[in-house]
């Protein structure tokens, strides 16, 4: 997905001790002719990153009628991060720079390194389910591998632990002493509790990473607290277990990692270490250098917005 707004915020320290911080999503919508409404919990001023998790947009269920054009994000480029694309609801069609095509279904994990360049798009494919809804989740990569070669993963068959009435699918990192496939440059979790009725199950966690939760569907409560759809707890550090429990079906996702330090600058879809990284990347896209076309989007790519007329500063994040 592209970020619209330029984002240059990165706020909160890593919590050393076990925290219950509410934040509610705000509502952002995308560009496309219609535009595409989500529900945006990271960066937020109070809160940027989870680990190495610096962005989270969920959205949906949308339910897309006959003429409706779905999610239709043209070629945008990115730098510095990795995207997760995770469903829960319908189809989204990637297209990128390396030639990749490949469509995602729930339950199946896309994940982009774009390091040193990518280009992609994102579709809601022609013959697509009638309903659509999910999140779209970038990692900052670490200075040591920010410029690493552009790559694309798609793995359908993630470690699952089945209990009765919850499902937990790890998405990045391990869970019981399974790992997920997915390549990560950091330490990292990420997981989906699915609730298909009324449980409680508890997940184990490192007290080393810090953790949240956000509610991709129904509600359910984390650590004792409330969560609705599209809201994020940040749970701090210092946990063993987490109990979640659910009175229906719901879905929650669990996001942690290894609180990071890099100083970083997030300005549109860029994640770069200081203000001129972020002026060459977008130089090199308007001059269509570096990322490359994307082949077989019906429409133009995304032209970059403007700068801000001040230097973007990175900030590291308060200790
Ligand atoms: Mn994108």
């Amino acid at each position: 997905m592209s970020n619209t707004a330029p984002l240059d915020q990165v706020g909160g320290s890593a919590a050393t001790a076990p925290v219950r911080e509410l934040l509610p999503g705000r509502d952002v919508v995308l560009g496309g002719v219609r535009g595409f409404a989500v529900t945006r919990t990271l960066p937020q001023r109070p809160r940027s990153l989870i680990g190495a998790w610096c962005f989270a947009d969920t959205y949906g269920p949308v339910h897309l009628v006959p003429d409706d054009e779905g999610m239709r994000v043209p070629p945008h480029p990115h730098t510095g991060l990795q995207t997760v694309t995770w469903l829960i609801d319908g189809d989204v069609l990637h297209r990128d720079s390396l030639g990749n095509t490949r469509t995602v279904r729930p339950g199946q994990l896309n994940l982009m390194t774009a390091g040193h360049g990518i280009a992609h798009s994102e579709e809601s494919p022609p013959g697509r389910p009638p309903v659509l809804g999910g999140a779209q989740l970038w990692v900052a990569l670490p200075d040591r591998h920010r410029d690493v070669a552009a790559h694309f993963e798609h793995h359908p068959d993630l470690p699952r632990r089945v209990e009765p009435g919850v499902t937990v699918t790890v998405i990045a990192g391990e869970l019981d002493g399974v790992a997920s496939p997915a390549r990560t440059y950091t330490a990292l979790f990420g997981a989906e509790v699915a609730f298909e009725s009324a449980a409680l199950t508890q997940v184990p966690l490192d007290p080393d990473f810090e953790y949240g939760a956000l509610t991709l569907a129904g509600s359910a409560e984390v650590d004792g607290v409330a969560l609705p759809t599209g809201a994020l707890l940040y749970l701090g550090r210092g946990r063993s277990a987490l109990d979640l429990r659910a009175g229906g079906p719901g879905r929650v996702l669990l996001l942690g990692g290894e609180p990071f330090d890099d100083p970083i600058v997030m300005w549109w879809n860029f994640v770069g270490r200081d203000h001129d990284a972020i002026v060459a990347a977008r130089e090199d896209w308007t001059a269509g250098r570096r990322f490359g076309p994307v082949h077989g989007y019906d429409g133009a790519a995304l032209p970059a917005p403007a700068l801000p007329t001040t230097r973007l500063l990175p900030r590291a994040r308060p200790r």
